[in-house]
């Protein structure tokens, strides 16, 4: 089946032809997609472009080919301001948490990864490197870059050229060519507000940041040019370039990244390197909150375990995250989850009275993988699903079938009876005080116990094997 992606890169919906070919199966894909800087937790925005690239692997996975997957952490170089100035997130992080730059960083990677668990995303095989551990592949890059004229020295660093390469700002056709960029410094010129006067021009960026004098940095390296850290960009050209060769297939981020930090990812590796660098760019669009962009910056972002703790499914996010295309905004209200979890379980309830022992319907699987290469139309799918259960013609057995099919693309564990939430701390307290005034038949404290955990969200059943507990949200039963 054709697989359509819209590109960043052509601004077109194109057909997907991979690199490679393979001679007897199909081939691997390369697939890079930017990861976090691991400075705080994600927020369920952030979250948005690891189900995206989860769902594009499915794609690829339902279509026969194998998909080598890198999600890189940002650990280091990350500035406050895209301007090259600033602090460092991590470095700053460390100060207001009073803990070293090195214990953020893997606190924070390991509640990512523990999100990427709660969202079902497919880690199977895929690489999650980390920036500090290449930087003598970053430090090579910038040397091949100094030797071919791209960069220039000043106070604070190593810079990149931008005027030095052709069509710099490809991506997204955002600047053309040299011309633009004059008028972009122009512009910069005219307010001179923030304005780095050693740059040759505004959108240089840095690819080697002199450590401040006199001040000790958890983080940094020596260098051909000075003790210092690398800039974030060359991270995730090196990190690409390490783990997937020089040109690959596709590479993911939010629509944030596009103007700068993909421009410049372009710039480093095409300069260096003299050959394309990327096939297809894809990019999300943000989950906006109250109208505005969610961002860890900004007091209205919201975790996955704030959405755990108010009793929803991490899955019920998922569902309503498929409920819109990728590159579709999306406006999160606790409301509009509260529709999607109650959807969610409906469907999953229908699924699991389903018997088993059915057979996959041809058509309708076609009909659903033609949906998702249609650049993840994954709302039809959902649709799909919902007629589906209402179709006459299937016998239960083979909608059990195809839709657990269908779920491979989708994720959402639609076969599954038990997911494996987590119940929130002070849920099991009570419950396991209740648990002990049952021991003691102590009913009427059993009853107030129960009423509490009600009233806090969560239902508690008795059953032969013991309590069990049913997220409102969430059509999973719990044992305890
Ligand atoms: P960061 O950790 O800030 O580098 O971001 C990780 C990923 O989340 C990047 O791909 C960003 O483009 C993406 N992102 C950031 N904010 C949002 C948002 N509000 N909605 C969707 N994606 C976002
Ligand atoms: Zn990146």
């Amino acid at each position: 089946m054709d697989i359509e992606l819209h590109n960043t890169l052509t601004r077109k919906k194109e057909k997907f032809t991979p690199l490679q070919h393979g001679l007897f199966s199909k081939p691997t894909i390369g697939m890079y997609n930017c990861g976090p800087t691991v400075y705080n937790y994600a927020h369920i925005g952030n979250l948005r472009a690891y189900v995206f690239a989860d769902t594009l692997k499915r794609l690829m996975k339902a279509n026969g080919y194998k998909v080598k997957q890198v999600i890189n952490i940002t650990d280091v170089g990350h500035l406050t301001s895209e301007a090259d100035s600033g602090e460092d997130k991590i470095e700053k992080a460390s100060e207001r948490e009073h803990k070293s730059a090195w214990d953020i960083a893997k606190f924070y990677t390991d509640a990512f990864f523990e999100d990427l668990t709660l969202l079902n995303i497919d880690t199977q095989g895929t690489k999650f490197p980390r920036a500090t551990d290449y930087i003598s592949e970053q430090i090579k890059i910038i040397k091949t870059l100094e030797t071919k004229g791209f960069t220039y020295r000043t106070s604070d660093g190593i810079y990149f050229d931008t005027s030095k390469f052709p069509g710099y700002g490809k991506l997204g056709g955002l600047y053309g060519m040299g011309k633009d960029l004059k008028i972009d410094n122009q512009l910069n010129l005219s307010s001179r507000i923030g304005l780095d006067n050693e740059k040759r021009n505004q959108r240089d960026f840095a690819l080697w940041k002199f450590s401040p004098k006199g001040e000790k940095r958890d983080m940094e390296w020596p260098s051909p040019w000075g003790v210092g850290f690398p800039g974030w960009h060359i991270e995730c050209s090196a990190m690409s370039r390490a783990l997937l060769g020089e040109t690959f297939d596709i590479h993911t981020g939010g629509i944030d990244h596009i103007p700068t930090h993909h421009n410049n990812e372009i710039a480093q590796s095409e300069g260096s390197q003299g050959k394309p660098f990327v096939r297809y760019w894809m990019h999300n669009a943000f989950i906006n909150i109250q109208g505005e962009k969610m961002a860890k910056s900004d007091e209205n972002f919201i975790t996955l375990q704030s959405v755990k703790e108010k009793g929803y499914s991490p899955l019920a996010y998922r569902y309503f995250l498929l409920g819109a295309r990728y590159s579709t905004p999306l406006n999160f209200t606790w409301q509009a989850l509260d529709g999607a979890a109650n959807a969610y379980k409906k469907l999953i309830t229908a699924v699991c009275e389903l018997p088993l022992g059915g057979k996959v319907n041809k058509e309708i699987w076609n009909r659903a993988l033609g949906f998702v290469a249609d650049d993840l139309d994954t709302p039809k799918v959902l649709a799909l699903c919902w007629d589906l259960l209402k179709d006459d013609k299937l016998s239960p057995a083979d909608k059990k079938a195809t839709i657990i099919k269908i779920d491979e693309m989708l994720g959402l564990k639609l076969g599954e009876k038990e997911d494996k939430i987590e119940i929130p701390e002070n849920i099991l307290k009570l419950v396991n005080e209740r648990k002990n005034a049952r021991d003691k038949k102590d009913w009427k404290k059993s009853d107030q116990l129960r009423e509490q955990i009600t009233k806090l969200g969560f239902e508690v059943k008795d059953t032969a094997e013991g309590q069990k507990i049913v997220s409102p949200s969430s059509p999973h039963v719990v044992n305890v």
